[in-house]
């Protein structure tokens, strides 16, 4: 008997089954601009379809050349580009799954000089007001959707996605925000709702009824000037009554300034959404955003919120999402900590995504590597990011690997992020090596410091000794008022009501947000996520916005950095604004261009321009930046030793997970 039972169950459409409930949704991964695209992106889909996602929704695809989110995005509008799709479908056909096209035209947030709206109105996050469409560019644009579909059958597909959420074109029609028209497309909500409902129509009719339509509604704006929750049921109604096969839901316009994916918010926070609107409609209806686990999808299925769910960033993290769950192995999976640090920001500064627990993730073809034929005895000195990813992957490979912890528990700093606030999803990746170290016999030794005399016996020795935190050189640096980051995000120090935080990289920030947070918030509280992003989950107004809560901060808190300029210029493109914010409601206040002058009974003396101050405080927080620990690989290196080196004893400097785990896992692939 499965604990999984909701999310295994088939889902019979009438002309054709989707083996489970789990959906991969669409992610625009940039994979194409790659060399071999093709070859990439075919495997890209077909290792999940492999690894057991019901129906696959590709990266968005505009209909038209006005409709591109950025020149040269994919567009699919012309017969010659069927050939680009055919051996990406017959892939993911061959692998035992489905794949559907989705759809999309960027509207106002098309970033080049083609862009086009129902309105000339800008978008706060595109500076490029769009060209108001004339009702010629609508009828041609309803067209092209419907060309499009029809040319997604012929390349195979299984079914189109039609993206009618996330405050791009169609959602820019259905909304006042954007849409001041006077016309038949303008006004009225039946006016507003003419768009997708004549694409879904147009649609059908160009695809037939064995093909599947999703329509992708936006279940909650997150803007004002957005659907209210009624209109959103009407939509939903609209768009069953048109033709659409699925419901999909979409959470919040790019530009709102709520949270939706990132780690703060908690998971299956959503799901009420897509419920007002399955509760409304007779067609299957998919719950998405901040489901991560087998377990959330079940929960959310068992009580009959969803029919299905959808998975985007869950199976860039482990393709193998819904194999395992099958197998029972569900412990097994590598979850997605929705820390969008090497999939979105990657995507926002032109890159291509990948994922931070899985840098395997969009560079398939980079790991084609045979297993060793013999089975190498390798010791990894040091258990967190660098040293846990390298060891699972050696062990995966088939080698015999032996871990040494110097401390009593493995995780290193990812013991200390995992108490931040909305970070305890490290947990899971802890959680993920530690049971394949255990399934692939690795021996893990804690409280244990190897010599470099002890080593000589192993094949290859992997140095993943971490960073010890700076002491920066300032007068009165042994206050006893002084203290690291580690002492304070370990609890090992509570800190008082007036706080000074020195360094505002990655780990003055977060520590700024555990210092300020309520106490025993976790990221696991719905309820105090809306109060604080200001929710309404009746979505009774336009955009299902609600008066924020007053924050209420325990204690003051000031951040420091010498830098001029604006503060948290490293965070991730995605979530920056989002702490920012909060620190911001929380009354952090933040200082640039500081210099430190001394510690004392009174607080930190600094000079700021040419103003010295003293900044009253009970607690100085150093936030310095580290230092790599490498004694024992200067050891081994004296005695002529070849060892590997990696993480932050390798490089300290920008040390983050991602680049840790990457190094473990790539260096694993070389033995
Ligand atoms: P960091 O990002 O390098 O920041 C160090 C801070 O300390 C800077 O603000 C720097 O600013 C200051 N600093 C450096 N040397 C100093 C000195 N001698 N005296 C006084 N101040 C000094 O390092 P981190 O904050 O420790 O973070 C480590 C890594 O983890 C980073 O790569 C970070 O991105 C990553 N991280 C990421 C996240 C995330 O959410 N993505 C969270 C935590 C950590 P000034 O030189 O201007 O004073
Ligand atoms: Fe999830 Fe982070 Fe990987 Fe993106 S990079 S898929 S958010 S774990």
């Amino acid at each position: 008997m499965t604990d999984f039972p909701s999310l295994l169950k088939p889902l019979d459409l009438g002309f054709t089954t989707l083996a489970n409930r789990a959906i991969m949704g669409s992610m625009h991964t940039r994979l194409e601009t790659l060399d071999r695209p093709l070859e990439r992106i075919a495997r890209f889909y077909a290792d999940r379809a492999h690894g057991g996602a019901a129906l696959i929704i590709t990266g968005g695809f505009s209909p038209n050349e006005e409709g591109l989110l950025e020149p040269k995005g994919p567009v699919f509008n012309n017969r010659h580009q069927i050939g680009e799709h055919l051996p990406i479908t017959r892939e993911v056909h061959d692998a035992g799954g489905k794949i559907a096209l989705q759809i999309l035209h960027a509207g106002r947030y098309a970033v080049h000089e083609l862009s086009v709206g129902p309105s000339t109105l800008p978008s706060p996050i595109n500076p490029r007001a769009p060209r108001r469409m004339a009702e010629a560019d609508i009828e041609r644009t309803i067209e092209d959707y419907a060309t499009c579909a029809a040319l997604a059958r012929e390349a195979g597909y299984d079914g189109v996605e039609i993206m009618g959420s996330e405050g791009y074109l169609i959602n820019e029609f259905t909304a006042p925000r954007t849409n001041d028209r006077n016309d038949s497309w303008g006004g009225s909500l039946e006016n507003r709702l003419r768009l997708p409902v004549e694409i879904l129509r147009r649609v059908k009719a160009r695809t037939g009824n064995d093909f599947i339509v999703i329509y992708r509604v936006s279940a909650i704006d997150l803007v004002e000037g957005g659907l209210t929750g009624e209109e959103i049921v009407a939509q939903a109604q609209a768009a069953e009554a048109a033709g659409a096969t699925i419901l999909n839901t979409g959470i919040g316009w790019h530009e709102a300034r709520v949270p939706t994916i990132a780690q703060k918010v908690p998971r299956a926070a959503w799901s009420f959404a897509a419920s007002r609107i399955k509760s409304a409609v007779g067609i299957p209806v998919i719950a998405s955003n901040r489901i991560n686990t087998p377990e959330v999808a079940e929960r959310i299925l068992n009580s009959g919120e969803a029919d299905l769910v959808s998975m985007a960033r869950p199976w860039l993290a482990d393709a193998d999402f819904m194999a395992k769950t099958a197998a029972g192995r569900e412990r097994e999976i590598n979850v997605c900590i929705a820390c969008n640090q090497a999939c979105l920001d990657f995507i926002f500064s032109g890159r291509v995504a990948t994922c931070l627990v899985n840098p395997k993730a969009g560079r398939e073809l980079e790991f084609d590597v045979p297993k060793p034929v013999a089975r190498k005895h390798v010791a990894v000195v040091g258990a967190g990011a660098a040293g846990l990813a390298c060891a699972t992957a050696a062990a995966e490979r088939g080698h015999h690997v032996e871990v040494f912890e110097a401390s009593a528990r493995i995780g290193g700093q990812l013991n200390l992020a995992r108490n931040v606030p909305g970070k305890e999803e490290f947990d899971e990746t802890l959680r993920y090596w530690q049971t394949m170290m255990t399934r692939h016999g690795v021996r893990v030794h804690l409280s244990s410091a190897p010599t470099a005399d002890s080593l000589s016996a192993f094949d290859e020795v992997v140095i993943a000794t971490g960073v010890t935190p700076r002491t920066p050189d300032i007068a009165g640096i042994d206050h006893p008022k002084v203290v690291s980051y580690a002492d304070i995000l370990s609890g090992k120090v509570t800190g008082g009501q007036r706080v000074v935080v020195i360094g505002a990289g990655g780990i003055g920030f977060d520590v700024a947000e555990f210092l300020t947070s309520p106490p025993g918030e976790m990221a696991a509280d719905t309820a105090h996520f809306r109060a604080e992003w200001g929710v309404d989950a009746g979505v009774t107004g336009r955009g299902g916005l609600a008066k924020a809560a007053d924050a209420q901060p325990t204690r003051h808190v000031t951040m420091l950095q010498r830098k001029p300029g604006r503060m948290g210029r490293g965070l991730g493109v995605s979530t920056g604004w989002i702490l920012r914010l909060a620190l911001a409601k929380r009354k952090v206040a933040q200082v640039s261009g500081v210099t430190y002058r001394r510690i004392d009974n009174d607080g930190l003396h600094v000079t700021v321009g040419t103003e010295d101050r003293v900044i009253p405080a009970d607690t100085v927080v150093i936030c310095a930046g580290q230092e790599p620990a490498r004694e024992l690989y200067d050891a081994l290196e004296r005695q002529g030793k070849a060892v590997h080196l990696i993480g932050g004893a390798k490089l300290a400097a920008e040390l983050d997970a991602m680049r840790a785990i990457d190094e473990g896992v790539r260096l694993a692939y070389s033995f």
